[in-house]
């Protein structure tokens, strides 16, 4: 409903990644790339769709395909068919995984509702977690170290059985995950890590110059965050972003706080939606 999905381009390269390394070739690997595609069918504006919920979720993606490729294999399918649907899971559970994590290019939502239709809350990495891995390149890397467990486990017939496993894997170590808070419910403000790099307090024109920077995660929409300039409890001055605000950029503001003020009692905070203190920082006299 009006939420941004991840690239489509992002998951249709993760997809076909995940499916050679689960040994599909040729035509079988167009329709991987479909298929982890198919998720984001959610995202149509389509009344009773729950975008991020109603095909993206462990029951849709991980053990209804799964059940499928058992019964597949029970009933003695080619091995060809059989070796596609053991690839779904691990295809359809990397479209999950990227689809949760607050970096680029995973949109400002970065969230699904894992446990659809059982529990409605939409599940996310949080930005704190993320910041342990700090950049990109520590979760590609686990990705390939993912397609190089899949690879290593042995040759293409067995490729696709041990790749499913491993998948069903992953899944049961989501509940750990979720113990540890790297998995949860998505907070309602933008998931990001937010800090302030400057405020300098001018007295003679009353004005505060802030920089507020985005360290990591989720890029913040417009208006969703607040920078307020306070004084004790009274709160002299407060803006919202004018722009989006992604990992990386700065957002430079002036609040108009009066002239004249001890800028030892002045505090300069950055707010989410929900009230949540990203940052604070006490005020200095600009020179
Ligand atoms: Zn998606």
């Amino acid at each position: 409903m009006g939420e941004p999905t991840s690239e489509v381009w992002v998951h249709a390269v993760a997809s076909l990644a995940l499916a050679w390394a689960m040994g599909l070739r040729g035509r079988w690997l167009v329709l991987a790339i479909g298929a982890g595609l198919a998720p984001d069918l959610d995202h149509l504006p389509i009344p009773g769709l729950v975008a991020r919920g109603t095909t993206t979720n462990l029951l849709v993606l991980a053990v209804l395909p799964t059940a499928a490729y058992l019964v597949a294999r029970a009933r003695g399918a080619s091995p060809a068919a059989v070796r596609f649907l053991a690839a779904l899971p691990v295809v359809f559970l990397g479209h999950v995984v990227l689809d949760l994590l607050p970096v680029p290019p995973g949109g400002a939502t970065a969230s699904a509702a894992l446990f659809y239709p059982f529990d409605a809350r939409k599940y996310t990495v949080p930005a704190d977690h993320l910041a342990f891995a700090r950049t990109l390149p520590v979760l590609v890397g686990v990705l390939a170290l993912f397609l190089l467990a899949i690879l290593a486990l042995g040759h293409r017939a067995l490729a696709a059985r041990r790749g499913l496993v491993l998948a069903l894997a992953l899944v049961a170590v989501l509940p750990l995950a979720a113990a540890a808070g790297a998995v949860a419910p998505a907070p309602g403000r933008v998931n990001a890590l937010v800090g302030i790099d400057r405020a300098s307090y001018d007295a003679a024109s009353g004005r505060i110059a802030v920089v507020v920077r985005h360290e990591i995660g989720a890029t913040a929409t417009i208006a969703s965050l607040t920078v307020e300039a306070i004084a004790g409890n009274e709160r002299l001055a407060v803006r919202h972003n004018p722009d989006r605000l992604a990992p990386g950029e700065a957002w430079i503001l002036e609040l108009v706080a009066g002239r004249g003020l001890d800028p030892s009692e002045l505090v300069v905070r950055v707010l989410g939606r929900d009230g949540h203190i990203f940052a604070a920082r006490s005020v200095e006299a600009s020179s």
